[in-house]
């Protein structure tokens, strides 16, 4: 079914200017030339796509020929990306369902973030399809093996009308994610998906389709087989996406969280004093707002808070073996990375920096002589000094060291020695651990006021 140019909202206007050029150029080749998936989607929704992802029926090769700026890449399928400047357009070719569906991401190196060019993938994994196994098909067989109807929409730049094999307009008219053919075979095939019908539910406010909901509980261990890099690259679109709050709640509700973060879900059955740990859903917030304030935000920040609880947990079974403090941290810190590992993959640039907020915790609680002065010159001071925010308004840390951090940063040299001067000799050493030790619990949360918490960057 077509719908036509002047029954639908997109228009070229709303295109970005190099996603036109590769759409026109392909089209005076003689190929067939469309928009497909989250960009149509969200045009439809009158929302400002993040990417622009473009199908025809020209090869890799054929499509390489056009562009003097494009380049092959992808390991289980390949595609081309057109690069103009920052923004690159990926160009696919239309194809059926493989049996090894695993999405439509190219394999990224973890450590980059880069996609892996096609000469490059032979040494990556195990599972590395040749070129024969890229099996290009019909527009509607493209279509059909996508996952959700709503990103199975084309928009053809021949005639700007919205080509819909699927039902997809009308899903998206009524906010609703429905699985492509028969959901728990879908699931089945690729587990991810399972993740993406959260997301996207959380994203766009939609609800999904009883037939698509039903089975996710029952198939949410199938979480289990997808390789922890994947797992990662899924989790940063899941909590960097501006959805966060929503998108965790949801994952919950559905029983997938405990399969991304079981250490997570674990801690979260503890109650705190009584009081249920309140830190994720606050630090997924203030993520939330950053993301959607245009902010920058770092997977280290996100897996400190996501992590912390566990972490803590694990604290009294080394410090009962007599070690110390630091050490103690040490020991935890290592022992849920690791376990964390298993499910998601952290890459080192992240775990690092992870590690230097959760053990800055301990040393802010120290700020007698020049303690203070060369803690606020540490790289990583300020996503620490937000992780404490974060820690108390949970309750967890106590808010006058919080706000003493907050004044101290904001006045004159003189003013800061006066600050430390005021603390006394008992403020020395590490007063708080974040072990437990000298806690907080506050019924009600204080209104601060004054923080604009999660300074990730
Ligand atoms: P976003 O706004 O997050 O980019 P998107 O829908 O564009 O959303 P992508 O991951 O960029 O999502 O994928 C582009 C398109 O590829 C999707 O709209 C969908 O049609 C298809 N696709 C992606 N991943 C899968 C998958 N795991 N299974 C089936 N189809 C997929
Ligand atoms: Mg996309």
């Amino acid at each position: 079914m077509t719908i036509p140019r002047a029954e639908h909202s997109v228009s070229r206007a709303q295109i970005s200017e190099n996603a036109l050029r590769v759409l026109h150029r392909l089209r005076d080749a003689g190929y067939a030339a469309l928009l497909v998936g989250g960009c149509v989607r969200d045009l439809m929704l009158g929302r400002e796509p993040k990417d622009f992802d473009v199908v025809t029926d020209a090869r890799p090769e054929e499509i390489r020929k056009l562009f003097h700026n494009a380049r092959i890449i992808g390991r289980r399928f390949r595609l081309v990306h057109v690069r103009f400047g920052r923004e690159i357009i990926e160009v696919a070719t239309f194809r059926a369902a493989a049996h090894d569906v695993a999405g439509d991401v190219p394999a990224t190196d973890p450590e980059t973030g880069e996609p892996i060019e096609e000469e490059e993938t032979e040494s990556v994994g195990a599972e590395v399809p040749p070129a024969d196994q890229n099996i290009f098909g019909t527009q509607e067989e493209d279509a059909l093996r996508r996952d959700f109807t709503v990103n199975a929409l084309y928009y053809n730049i021949r005639d700007f009308g919205v080509i819909d094999y699927v039902g997809g307009v009308q899903d998206l008219r009524a906010g609703l994610l429905r699985v492509i053919g028969d959901p728990e075979t879908r699931f089945r095939e690729d587990p991810v998906r399972m993740l993406r019908a959260v997301r996207f539910a959380a994203k766009l406010g939609f609800n999904l389709a009883p037939g698509t909901e039903e089975p996710i509980r029952e198939l949410a261990p199938l979480l289990l087989d997808v390789p922890p890099a994947r797992m990662f690259e899924e989790v940063l679109k899941l909590f960097h996406g501006g959805a966060a709050l929503k998108t965790y709640e949801l994952l919950r509700h559905y029983g997938l969280f405990e399969y991304l973060f079981p250490q997570t879900e674990e801690a979260l059955t503890h109650e705190d004093g009584g009081f249920p740990i309140t830190l994720v859903p606050r630090a997924l917030e203030n993520t939330d707002a950053r993301v959607n304030a245009d902010r920058p935000v770092t997977p280290a920040f996100l897996f400190a808070a996501l992590l912390w609880e566990p972490m803590r947990l694990r604290l009294p079974h080394y410090h009962l073996q007599g070690k110390t403090a630091h050490d103690a941290q040490n020991f935890a810190a290592d022992d849920v990375i690791r376990e964390q590992l298993t499910r998601v993959s952290i890459p080192r640039r992240f775990s690092v920096p992870m590690r230097e907020i959760w053990f800055m915790q301990d040393r802010l609680t120290r700020r007698n002589g020049r303690q203070a002065s060369q803690m606020i010159e540490h790289p990583r001071f300020r996503a620490a000094y937000d992780f404490l925010l974060l820690r108390a308004e949970s309750g967890e840390a106590t808010h006058e060291l919080a706000d003493w951090w907050t004044r101290f940063q904001a006045v004159s040299a003189d003013e800061r020695r006066g600050m430390i001067a005021a603390l006394g000799p008992g403020e020395g050493g590490g007063a708080e651990r974040p072990g437990g030790g000298k806690r907080r619990r506050r019924r009600r949360r204080r209104k601060s006021g004054q923080h604009v918490p999660a300074g990730q960057g």
